[in-house]
């Protein structure tokens, strides 16, 4: 196993690692900055090291930095959670040049999924079912665009092929609008991702978000865990997570995860990855795919009972998957709300003190925060400040768990996404469960 490795993250997913690192005998270096002394787990790991000041790009996305403090510590290995560095192929390279090795897939791997254009047409090659569209990059001769928008019918998606976190993407709804939209998202891309390069797709009016847990071992071993559904989405923001996804069937699943086994042994992936799919219709449509552990992790070992961060330290180490595919088995269902440090109904951040704070328990309750009462959320990163987590022996029990495990959790000082948590999980649509992408938008009042 590892001797000792840095955990290159921050918050809930960076105390979720050293607890996996804890239960595996493994040493960890907790790296952090100015603002972050205060951490859970940076108070918990055996080392740590302040990397930089509060921003981010000179801290947690500060590459020499991190790495010399994986040299002076003398850790092994580098785990990069997820945000910050952890799709960034260029240090995913250093890492390993440097003579660590990179707890992930290998830096091409990234690069090519990075790419959406380039993931797109390797998933095509590779049987993976895509969103229909332009095969290639956008060129500038306006005709040919317009002609391939005709072909592929309005509306369509013009987006960027680096692009990332719900940006850089413009519906088109019409051939007048289309030049404009292209231009735009043009100097949009170029300003944001540094590359203007688009791609067009086929917009679907009602798509769920269905995506699809593999861990692939360095031995040629390659399983799928099922999915999670998260169409539950602000701003293309994940806010409610749920595995398995309502109404998909055990053929269903059994055949999008295979597709997906393939492609993870066409590319040589390693490590936990996840593909994430439209779903219309019956029908899934490749978008992109994650190098890396997800957010919505939870709800998968929740129903697997799968310990993905140990996997992927376990990948890491070189040894073989502890599981195959017939081992994996869904039980029950599991679903996850994202809990963020902001105002309930204008979505403004509420960093500051936490006063009080009461977490709730239960059977089938987990909860994965770093917070603590007297613990004040700095201000100037991400606004989760943890993840409710309800598993029950169907989706009703585990709904019905959420919604008590809410009303207990009491949060004081700063404001929390909780009411509208609660809100959601007492809506009779969503708790007929199946909803496309924009209902949670719909519901807020937010879509024009
Ligand atoms: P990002 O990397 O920025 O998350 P994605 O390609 O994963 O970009 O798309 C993010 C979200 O945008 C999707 O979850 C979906 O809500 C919407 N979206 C992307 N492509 C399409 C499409 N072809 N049709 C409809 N919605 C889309």
């Amino acid at each position: 196993m590892l001797d000792k490795i840095v955990i290159a993250n921050r918050g809930e997913i960076a105390l979720r690692i050293l607890r996996a690192c804890r239960e595996l005998g493994i040493r960890a270096v907790a790296v952090h900055s100015e603002a972050d002394r205060d951490l859970k787990h940076v108070l918990m790991a055996d080392e740590s090291v302040c990397i930089g000041p509060p921003p981010s790009s000179d801290s947690y996305l500060n590459i020499p930095a991190i790495i010399s403090a994986a040299e002076v510590t003398d850790a092994v290995a580098i785990h990069p959670g997820y945000g910050f560095l952890s799709e960034n192929a260029d240090f995913a390279e250093r890492v390993i040049q440097s003579g660590f090795i990179f707890i992930g897939p290998r830096p091409e791997t990234i690069r090519l999924m990075g790419d959406k254009i380039s993931a797109k047409e390797a998933m095509r090659k590779a049987g993976v079912p895509c969103v229909p569209g332009s095969e290639g990059a956008l060129g500038d001769d306006f005709m040919e665009n317009l002609r391939l928008a005709k072909d592929i019918g309005f509306p369509v998606i013009v987006k960027a092929a680096a692009g990332g976190g719900g940006r850089g993407m413009r519906v088109v709804h019409s051939e007048a609008a289309l030049m404009n939209a292209i231009t735009i998202t043009r100097a949009e891309a170029l300003a944001a991702f540094g590359s203007d390069e688009l791609y067009m797709e086929k917009f679907l009016e009602q798509p769920r978000h269905v995506e699809v847990q593999v861990l692939a071992d360095s031995h040629g071993n390659v399983i799928h865990l099922g999915e999670r559904d998260c169409s539950m989405q602000r701003r293309h923001q994940k806010v409610i997570e749920e595995a398995p996804a309502p109404g998909i069937t055990e053929t269903q699943r059994r055949d999008i995860g295979n597709r997906c086994v393939e492609a993870c042994l066409e590319i040589g992936y390693l490590g936990a990855g996840t593909f994430e799919f439209l779903y219309e219709n019956g029908e899934f449509y490749f978008i992109e795919m994650n190098t890396r552990i997800q957010v919505e992790h939870p709800v998968t070992e929740m129903v697997t009972g799968v310990d993905l961060v140990k996997e992927q330290l376990r990948i890491a180490a070189g040894e073989p998957l502890a599981y195959t595919q017939d081992d994996i088995v869904i039980r029950g269902h599991a679903v996850e709300c994202r809990i963020n440090a902001e105002d309930p109904e204008t979505f403004m951040p509420s960093p500051g003190l936490i006063e009080q704070l009461h977490l709730p328990g239960g059977p089938g309750i987990r909860v994965d925060t770093h917070i603590y009462a007297d613990y004040k959320v700095p201000p100037f990163y991400d606004s989760m400040i943890g993840k409710l987590i309800a598993h029950g022996e169907d989706r009703a029990s585990a709904l019905a768990r959420m919604r008590t495990a809410l009303s207990e959790t009491i949060i004081t000082g700063i404001r929390s996404n909780i009411p509208l948590h609660s809100r959601i999980v007492n809506d009779s649509a969503f708790k007929a469960g199946g909803q496309s992408i924009h209902y949670l938008e719909d519901l807020l009042g937010l879509r024009e």
